[in-house]
């Protein structure tokens, strides 16, 4: 194993920048092959005293000429490679800079920088493609004053768009050229920057802020898709009026625009006032987008336009700060949709995907601290545990402190750090500035220790004493680079319910307890309630007040109890998936050993009540329905796992259910058939979500009837949620109807690009020996390119993360064709090609043959000396012993 020290970043190392840029003019000359950059940057030593030299960033840059306060800088005064401009004795003193570079979108095929998606020229910059289109000192706590002019071609690029507010545009005379001017008075970091040209069409329309101010809004499209962006101009509205309601943010510049591109390697980014979206989280009509499709969009515009508080008016001092503005933005745009929608249905999803990514990456070679303290290639980072265990994070110090301390905390860290470059322990500072609590230094664990605390609960009731005893211990498994951890500060909200189903009144040490949270803080403590009168069922973890794993012993019966009557609805939840993971657990085992799967009868009978309860939403009960994940049971299994008998299990318990409450479900199914037109909103969206559960439990049966409603919900949906859910069905049965209603599919939608994503993606997770082929083949699809990142995610990602048995098939071809796709991929887009190469993060926990497999690939792709720094990271960590 080669172990690669070098370009090692650590925070440790962090020093404040020698030079400051205070203001940058941008004239970019847009060609498709040979665009202009000029850029005149006013520079200032950062502090008196011995100049340093100034180094200046570069990314495969052509450097055209320079000149330092108007004049042409001699050549022996400066060295320019591509990655990298030194002046090595600038005046000590604020100078001018104008740099000329050469740039050629159109080659740019990572996708960082200036490139071109289909025709239009667009800039992804964070982290690092700043330095893609001119020099510049490329880290986050640099921040300057923007003003922007772009020429195009009028033909080539009618609209031309930056950041901050529209200053100046006209034609270039005796040119077919014109020009805009851009000035945003905000200072940002570099990786804020955005530009867009292009022949787009846009449509229009205006917020009036709270303090009255009329903003103008504005979302940018291909020609001809302006009818699918109403659900994302609303979903805007409400998230910027929610901002000012629930946090007291109220936008700043007089213009708000969105573009939608075809070719991006994240999901959107949040420029100042000029996002930029991969269109899948713009485009949406009731016949091209789904139910989640929808949800999508709400949460990705809501989170990118939250952002320009957090990330762009106070941004990260430093990229290891990155979970400051992506954890606090993920858990804002949780807020914004459990307001919107419902708050139980929300917060049971975001833990469902916590658990199978997050708990998964923390779990196997690749676990880090929310906040790392060391990277090779901070492209690796944008990880569900800097967004998702970020946001469990800082929802824990509002748990801990209550809804209204944690507003001002908020409103002091707004107040205190806008416009700075901000560390989390600033952030944190606020909380323990207006709380005068003193956990906090200890709390700060949950930043700097990786791994999923595991919290034992022993119970202990005494009828005669009328008390009831709590033991609980925290422990927190070692990861990489962290053999031995240290207690943290866990809030663990808790309930005690009593035979009739109410709450019990908790009162410890003689005091009520508040908001019903423990504090943990040690490695076992002990809580004595007094005053229970009877023999009562502990809830705890409520919300999932914690992200942690929870081991309590508790009978069956109590389960069933908590999910029929816990006032916690997240509870009711989980008391459903605990008796599923049990018997799932044993029946995997079963499966292997070759003996029977065994039946849980009152997994059933709590199932019949959820199904039956018409005061539940149907949402909740739909989620209800859903036993934990593939990657979910593969996760509590720990070692030495099976996936082909984690999904016979699972697939096994769903028919079971399908057969046992079959009268019930396709009783439930009719009744949540509606005559009213499809509306994407929360209430019609649980109904389709509870009627297309029953659909899909119902087929497990493989009875003829169940298959054949699905095949005629496929052709009869007036909806893309109804008829996408139908084919997913459909897509776990080997049957005719099956490739009948797939080669409808595609010859229905082969023009639109994003609903064949669709399309690709339900083949590559069809858990059949056969789909690997299949895959391979449609890597050959007119419809699939090599070129576009949603492409690569809809075959290959889902190939890869979705599909558990064909990816780890035992002979490893899914390994080798995963691998073989990745090569080929990485010179052309590293980020990409790595995120694909995560998929082998939990080979360790795989079984003897399996192992030893994904173990032979991943070597085999690490000896190779021609990877990306991105690949490369990800394949040493991946392989290197913990
Ligand atoms: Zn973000």
């Amino acid at each position: 194993m080669r172990t690669e020290e070098h370009g090692a970043i650590r925070l440790q190392d962090y020093r404040p920048p020698d030079w400051l840029i205070e203001t940058v003019e941008l004239d970019v000359s847009l060609h498709p092959t040979a665009t202009t950059v000029r850029a005149k940057l006013k520079i200032k030593p950062s502090s008196s005293g011995t100049p340093a030299p100034l180094v200046l960033d570069g990314d495969e840059l052509k450097l055209a000429s320079l000149a330092l306060d108007g004049k042409p800088l001699p050549a022996e005064n400066f060295v320019a490679t591509p990655d990298r401009l030194t002046i090595a004795q600038p005046p000590n003193r604020p100078f001018e800079l104008e740099i000329e570079t050469l740039v050629d979108p159109t080659g740019n095929t990572q996708l960082m920088g200036l490139y071109r998606a289909g025709a239009t020229y667009c800039t992804q910059c964070e982290p690092e493609g700043f330095r893609r289109i001119t020099y510049f000192i490329d880290r986050p706590n640099v921040m300057a004053v923007y003003t922007t002019r772009i020429e195009a071609d009028r033909s080539e690029a009618a609209v031309l768009l930056s950041n901050g507010n529209l200053v100046a545009q006209g034609d270039v005379p005796g040119t077919s050229r014109h020009f805009a001017v851009w000035h945003d008075p905000f200072p940002k970091p570099s990786y804020l920057f955005a530009l867009v040209g292009g022949n787009l069409a846009h449509v229009a329309d205006s917020f009036t802020t709270h303090s009255g101010r009329k903003v103008a809004l504005a979302i940018y499209v291909e020609p001809g898709k302006e009818d699918r962006c109403a659900y994302a101009m609303d979903s805007l509205k409400r998230a910027m009026r929610w901002d000012e309601t629930a946090f007291g943010r109220e936008y700043d510049l007089d213009i708000f625009m969105i573009v939608a591109v075809s070719a991006f390697n994240m999901g959107a980014m949040e420029n100042k006032g000029l996002n930029v979206f991969n269109d899948k989280y713009v485009l949406a009509s009731p016949t091209t987008a789904t139910d989640g499709d929808y949800a999508g969009i709400e949460a990705v515009i809501a989170h990118e336009y939250f952002h320009n508080w957090t990330g762009d008016r106070i941004t990260c001092r430093d990229w290891f700060q990155l979970c400051l503005k992506e954890g606090l933005t993920v858990f804002r745009d949780q807020e914004f949709t459990a307001d919107q929608r419902s708050r139980a249905v929300e917060r049971i999803s975001d833990v469902r995907a916590l658990r199978s990514f997050q708990f998964v990456e923390d779990a196997g070679p690749l676990a880090h601290p929310v906040r790392p303290e060391l990277y090779h290639e901070i492209n690796n980072f944008y990880t569900s545990t800097v967004y998702d265990k970020g946001a469990e994070v800082v929802r824990m110090i509002r748990t801990l402190l209550g809804p209204e301390t944690f507003r001002k905390g908020m409103d002091l860290y707004f107040t205190r750090h806008d416009g700075q470059a901000a560390t989390v322990e600033q952030f944190v500072q606020c909380f323990a500035d207006v709380s005068h609590r003193d956990f906090f230094p200890q709390f700060m664990r949950w930043y700097s220790q990786a791994g999923t605390p595991d919290i034992k609960v022993a119970p202990h009731y005494d009828s005669r004493a009328r008390s009831y005893r709590l033991d609980i211990s925290q422990s927190i498994p070692p990861t990489p680079g962290q053999p031995n951890k240290e207690p943290t500060v866990i809030p663990l909200a808790f309930g005690l319910v009593g035979e009739n189903g109410a709450d019990l009144p908790l009162v410890l040490d003689g005091r009520p307890l508040a908001r019903g949270v423990l504090e943990l803080t040690q490695a076992s403590q002990s809580f004595t309630f007094t005053g229970i009168a009877e023999r009562p069922i502990p809830s705890l973890n409520r919300g999932f007040s914690a992200p942690v794993k929870l081991a309590l012993p508790i009978e069956p019966g109590d389960l069933r109890f908590l999910a029929a009557h816990d006032s916690d609805p997240f509870n009711r939840w989980q008391a459903v998936q605990s008796l599923a993971m049990t018997l799932l657990k044993a029946n995997v085992a079963a499966v292997r050993a070759g003996e029977p799967q065994r039946e849980d009868e009152g997994l059933m009978q709590a199932l019949g009540a959820i199904l039956k309860d018409a005061k539940l939403e149907p949402a909740f009960i739909a989620l209800t329905l859903s036993p934990p994940s593939d990657a979910d049971i593969a996760r509590e299994i720990g070692s030495d796992v099976d996936p082909d008998a984690v999904f016979t299990a699972r697939r096994r318990l769903r028919g079971a259910i399908g057969v046992r409450h079959g009268a019930t479900l396709a009783d439930t199914y009719a009744r949540m058939i509606t005559s009213e037109p499809y509306r994407p909103d929360a209430q019609g969206a649980g109904r389709r979500s509870l009627k297309n559960a029953c659909l899909d439990l119902l087929a497990m049966t493989e009875q003829d009837d169940a298959i054949a409603r699905a095949f005629a919900q496929y052709g009869g949906a007036d909806n893309m949620t109804d008829r996408m859910a139908a084919l997913e069905t459909l897509a776990l049965h080997d049957r005719p109807e099956r490739a009948a209603a797939l080669d409808d599919f595609y010859r229905r939608y082969a023009d639109d690009p994003l609903i064949i994503d669709k399309w690709l993606s339900l083949q590559a997770a069809i858990p059949e020996p056969a789909t690997l082929d299949r895959v391979r083949a449609l890597t050959k699809h007119p419809a699939f390119s090599d070129s576009n990142p949603n492409r690569i995610r809809a075959l290959i990602g889902a190939f890869a993360q979705v599909n558990h048995t064909q990816f780890n098939r035992a002979d490893g071809a899914g390994y080798d064709f995963v691998a073989d796709f990745v090569l080929a991929l990485d010179p052309k887009n590293p980020q990409v090609a790595a995120r694909l190469m995560g998929a082998f993060r939990s080979w360790r926990a795989l079984e003897a043959v399996r192992r030893a497999r994904a173990e032979a690939v991943l070597r085999r792709v690490a000896a190779l000396p021609t990877l990306s720094r991105d690949v490369h990271d990800i394949v040493a960590r991946t392989l290197a012993d913990s």
